[in-house]
């Protein structure tokens, strides 16, 4: 389920976190708030199923019968659904059963439209693989739940998914160094057009022009977009204009980080580039309504 993350996050960065794991074993069952972040067939009735669990953390368990019983799944082990979920520990198996799911929020307009589609399967695949099993974080819970809150009901935005992509590396202790050189921490760099940061992602951000020997430039505008999106909430963040290039600098930027956190390429992410090829073709061929940013 979770890759790399947990062995290749920086013991800087690392945070005290709370265990849950051993307590489903001792309780043997265990309610707990949880969204849906994948869902699979098995066999000829079973679903096999990541949760993101408010008070478990991410976890891997079967749902016995899923595909079959309405009043024990009531048909909410879709995509980005959340319920209370009842677990229980499978002597040993790193599987956990599924007794039931009470779906409690349903989000109606996911499904309605690609765009839709593509950023909550965006989210629901980088907490699959972002976040270490097991290992309780509300917080997170908390903040992926707002996020699909705000997809549903307002649509995409670029800027929102960029602002879930920083709080979500803030809160896993991830967070790119944007104000400061990451090596020398000197916090006098450019907001003008010259460029003396390089992004280096595996130094945790951006690092001064007498630090780095390596990485790419990063234009002030970006840096300074990325740091103001990082101090800024998902209600707030359809309020922040950006322009297409910054924008796509920002999510390149983003992109890259988080590859160095994980052992393999988003599939999801081809999606979601498919769809700004689509966007970026129809754009050009009837004039379009001012873009607030790159997917
Ligand atoms: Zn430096």
């Amino acid at each position: 389920m979770t890759d790399l993350a947990a062995v290749r996050r920086p013991a800087r960065c690392r945070r005290a976190r709370v265990s849950v794991g051993a307590n489903i074993g001792i309780l043997g069952t265990l309610t707990t708030a949880a969204l849906v972040l994948r869902s699979i067939d098995y066999g000829e009735s079973d679903r096999v199923v990541t949760l993101l669990g408010r008070s478990t953390g991410c976890v891997g368990a079967i749902a016995r019968g899923a595909r079959k019983s309405q009043h024990r799944f009531g048909g909410g082990l879709g995509l980005c659904s959340i319920g209370d979920a009842m677990l229980r520990e499978r002597g040993g198996s790193e599987l956990l059963t599924l007794e039931r799911f009470d779906v409690t929020t349903t989000y109606l307009s996911l499904g309605s439209d690609v765009a839709r589609i593509g950023h909550a399967g965006y989210v629901a695949e980088l907490l699959t693989k972002l976040c270490a099993p097991r290992q309780a974080e509300p917080e997170i819970f908390d903040l992926a739940a707002s996020f699909l809150r705000h997809l549903d009901a307002e649509g995409v935005s670029p800027t929102r998914l960029r602002v879930f992509e920083l709080t979500l590396l803030e809160r896993l202790g991830f967070a790119p160094a944007l104000e400061t050189c990451a090596v020398c921490g000197r916090s006098d760099l450019s907001v003008g057009e010259t460029i003396d940061v390089r992004f280096i992602p595996d130094r945790g951000g951006v690092v001064c022009q007498g630090c780095a020997t390596r990485g790419r430039s990063m234009r002030p505008v970006v840096r300074a977009t990325l740091a103001a999106l990082a101090r800024t909430s998902l209600s707030d963040a359809v309020n922040v204009v950006v322009t297409p290039d910054v924008a796509r600098g920002c999510r390149d930027a983003l992109s890259e980080l988080i590859a160095v956190h994980l052992s393999a390429p988003l599939r999801s992410l081809q999606f979601l580039s498919q769809l700004d090829n689509l966007e970026r073709t129809a754009s050009a061929r009837v004039p379009a309504l001012p873009v607030r940013g790159a997917t």
